[in-house]
């Protein structure tokens, strides 16, 4: 069982897709297993963080420090683009997390949110593949 979902997110822009997540796992029909959530393009990234104001900021912050966007990147000979940062900031991060559910539900942490980033230089609508996975 595949899905898609498409998330319109600004620069950095950071959204909580596990409602989305868990309404695809409990209308799979399956008690347990486990859920692939995958962005598509290598500009964009999943992954779970406690999904308040404050890390909003601070995450995109702390990401500029390690993939700063001026900097000087090689791909930016390669193609002419401007997004040689977001493209070393979406590998570190990954384009995919799996999430173990039971009962219908997600197994997260109480402050755990799904979420996917934009790392892109422009606004894009992110594109989400939701899979199940069947437990044995
Ligand atoms: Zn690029």
């Amino acid at each position: 069982m595949i899905k898609e979902i498409v998330v319109e997110l600004d620069v950095n822009g950071i959204a909580d897709i596990t409602k989305e997540v868990e309404e695809f796992v409990k209308n799979c029909g399956l008690n347990e297993g486990a859920v692939l959530v995958f962005n598509v393009g290598s500009t964009g990234a999943i992954t779970t963080i406690e999904y308040e104001p404050g890390l909003k900021k601070d995450f995109p912050r702390i990401m500029e420090k390690i993939a700063p966007y001026g900097d000087n990147y090689e791909h930016h000979k390669t193609w002419g683009d401007d997004n040689g940062s977001s493209h070393v900031k979406a590998a570190i991060i990954g384009p995919s997390i799996v999430v173990p559910f039971r009962n219908g539900k997600l197994l997260l942490g109480t402050w755990q949110q799904i979420v996917v980033v934009n790392f892109d230089t422009k606004r894009r609508n992110r594109k989400v593949i939701l899979q199940i996975l069947k437990s044995i």
